[in-house]
């Protein structure tokens, strides 16, 4: 364990199994040693869920986080500000479980937004809600929105997400776009037997609406561990399943985005430009020499990565009573022992505990 300076007498142990990092340069950014930094942070701020889609969540539900576990609001935008003006982050993308079930949403984003350098602020969420909240989102700084919608036939959401809500999804995509949260991204996770012959209907309806939909491979993040890369949708798939479309290569960087994007030919967005579609195919194209990823759990917890079978406890640093030089510092130490690839294909490799939904996709 690596030791932090503290107030005399303390024992200073960062977290628990957090990686020894005798070698953590001087600095003031979130570095690895293979040479990625991240900038882009991913905030969880709740593990519940008013969804239970079949790939993330069992029927039940999980056994919530109990309310002390969980970071106040107060914590979060302290977190968050050490993050920003302390090591660099520039991104703030808000996650859970269903974030805008979150109470304190609206504070924990205008907070946000008060930061100087702001960082750009968006979330993503299975959309139910958003119908009241895209409006106040955007009035407390919130900058754009990805919305999780994997079919456009209600009858099989219904099935797919244990629930009857696809209207309230599609009122939720047209109030983020009324709301100017823009682009909007529509996220989409296709299954065999499921909803894999959905691909052109779905970019369809984005294209109808001026959205932008980007496909994510389905990962073994699932509560269940019922991923079998040997059924999954590939975005070899996907990409054939969109052969209609002809689609072109898109000459823009991809940069540090896990979505590869493509034109599609004879549609713009509402912006204008050139319509796209997105494949982020964690699985079988990984792009993890390229992730300017952070994430923090909703109960304090810093990963270095979706697939980090550890993790670094911030939330008992903030309770000590430590300075906000400690925090970041363990902060760097965590991320400083990011592994150079998730290893999904490494016989070796085992899921973490956490699902998805307690992570923060
Ligand atoms: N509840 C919000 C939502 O659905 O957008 C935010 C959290 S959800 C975990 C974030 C994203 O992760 C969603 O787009 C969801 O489809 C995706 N997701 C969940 N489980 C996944 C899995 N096993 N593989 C790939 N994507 C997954
Ligand atoms: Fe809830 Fe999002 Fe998981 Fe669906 S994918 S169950 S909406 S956390």
């Amino acid at each position: 364990m690596s030791e932090l300076p503290g107030p005399i007498g303390a024992p200073q142990i960062v977290a628990p199994g957090a990686p020894v990092a005798d070698d953590l340069p001087a600095g003031s950014t979130l570095a690895d040693r293979y040479g990625r930094v991240a900038t882009d942070l991913r905030v969880s701020l709740t593990d519940r869920c008013n969804l239970r889609c079949t790939y993330c969540m069992p029927e039940e539900g999980l056994a919530w986080l109990p309310r002390e576990q969980q970071l106040t609001d107060d914590e979060v935008n302290r977190l968050i500000r050490i993050a920003v003006e302390q090591l660099g982050v520039t991104e703030v993308r808000f996650t859970g479980g269903e974030p805008l079930l979150r109470r304190g949403l609206l504070g924990i984003v205008q907070s946000a937004a008060a930061l100087r350098p702001r960082p750009r602020l968006s979330i993503t969420t299975n959309g139910i809600g958003l119908d009241r909240l895209a409006a106040p989102l955007r009035d407390a700084g919130l900058d754009r929105v990805n919305v999780s919608l994997d079919t456009v036939d209600p009858v099989r959401f219904a099935t797919l997400t244990r629930r009857d809500r696809h209207a309230d999804v599609l009122a939720g995509l047209r109030a983020a776009a009324a709301a100017g949260l823009t682009p909007v991204k529509i996220n989409t996770v296709l299954m065999q037997g499921v909803n894999d012959d959905e691909a052109p209907a779905l970019l369809r309806f984005a294209l109808q609406h001026g959205y932008e939909l980007r496909f994510i491979e389905q990962m073994p993040l699932d509560a269940q561990h019922r991923w079998d890369r040997h059924t999954m949708v590939t975005a070899g798939d996907i990409l054939q399943s969109l052969a209609e479309f002809d689609l072109t290569p898109d000459s823009v960087s991809r940069g540090t985005a896990p979505a590869e994007t493509w034109l599609v030919p004879g549609h713009v967005g509402i912006d204008g430009r050139p319509a796209r579609v997105g494949v982020i195919g964690s699985v079988t194209r990984p792009f993890c020499g390229d992730c300017d990823r952070t994430r923090l759990t909703a109960d304090g917890q810093v990963r270095n990565c979706l697939f980090a079978t550890d993790e670094s406890d911030l939330r008992g640093l903030l309770r000590g009573g430590r300075s906000d030089d400690d925090i970041a510092t363990a902060w760097r130490v965590a991320m400083w022992g990011k592994k150079p690839g998730h290893g999904i294909d490494n016989p070796s490799f085992l899921q973490p505990a956490r699902p998805m939904s307690a992570i923060g996709g």
